[in-house]
């Protein structure tokens, strides 16, 4: 059975939920308080996606309905959100890049994972807000130095859809080889609809979409990543420490406005990003204001 996790209530007060078919084929919500307090990095290390799945058989779980309820980002927030640039060959192109030959490791600060419906703010005086679809790991145990992209695979618990906003005024000029200040943004990686467990889905070949006010941006495949998730997974573990619950954004494929293909992000834009078997995510953006309040909190999942 396909399980998707997800996090449902207002920000900070997120309440950890399966969705999974009932006997029917129909699509049904269940609680999941009775297992855990949240998914966390606690929650996945400790074998909760097969002891959703027993509780699940066994008809535990109580039913919640989900309508009108917020959707969170699937993970509460993580110890890091690390992340890899110019992982498609027609991306870095687009970037007047070459591909790597090694990953291309970048960190985002964990107070940008946003839910993936929430309104999304344009820095107050950003003119290259940008989009990038990218498949998102979540570890489920922690990964250090280990031996093997093989073994490396076994340390992920699963996968959701992410969207590596970018300001490329601050990521580019004058950036002296770092790309912080592009990527640090409030709102800058909405996170969701689900996770999904590895054991359900294959990330080898899995359309990737990006749509802005219902036309395509970005329409690739994962199968065009130079580094897949288990070599990304094996590759950082040999520099940092992996705990459960981090999350990895994987790169963007081509079709990203950098390209001058496409306008920057306007204020009234929506922008869509799906990737099959994960979900789509629906965000509509504004125009932050200096010294006003988020409507959401950026740093309001329960740690
Ligand atoms: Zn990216």
């Amino acid at each position: 059975m396909t399980l998707k996790f997800a996090r449902l209530g207002t920000a900070g007060n997120e309440q950890p939920a399966v969705i999974a078919q009932d006997a029917n084929g129909a699509e049904k919500y269940y609680s999941l308080a009775s297992l855990t307090t949240d998914i966390d990095g606690g929650f996945l290390a400790s074998d909760g996606i097969a002891r959703t799945r027993e509780a699940l058989e066994s008809g535990k779980l109580k039913e919640i309905s989900a309508e009108g309820v917020r959707v969170g980002t699937p993970v509460a927030r993580p110890g890091n959100v690390i992340a890899i640039g110019l992982n498609y060959t027609a991306h870095a192109a687009e970037s007047g890049a070459t591909p790597p030959e090694v990953p291309v490791v970048f960190l985002k600060p964990t107070n940008t994972i946003s839910g993936p419906f929430d309104a999304a703010p344009i820095p107050p005086s950003s003119e290259k807000y940008d989009w990038e679809v990218e498949l998102a790991i979540v570890i489920g145990k922690e990964a250090s130095y280990l031996s093997s992209a093989s073994e490396a695979a076994n340390h992920i618990a699963g996968y959701a859809v992410a969207n590596d906003l970018s300001e490329r005024d601050y990521q580019i000029p004058g950036a002296a080889g770092q790309w912080t200040k592009g990527k640090s943004l409030p709102g800058s990686t909405p996170l969701g609809p689900w996770l999904v467990p590895a054991d359900d889905i294959e990330p080898g070949n899995l359309r990737l979409q990006t749509l802005v006010n219902g036309e395509s941006r970005q329409d690739s495949s994962t199968s065009d990543m130079i580094f897949d998730p288990a070599t990304i997974v094996h590759h950082l573990s040999q520099y940092m420490v992996l705990e459960p619950g981090d999350v990895i954004i994987t790169g963007t494929p081509e079709g990203v406005a950098l390209s001058g293909r496409f306008p920057f992000i306007q204020p009234g834009d929506v922008i869509e990003l799906e990737i099959d078997g994960l979900g789509r995510q629906r965000q509509e953006y504004y125009r932050a204001v200096a010294g006003a309040a988020h409507p959401v909190s950026f740093v309001g999942t329960n740690a």
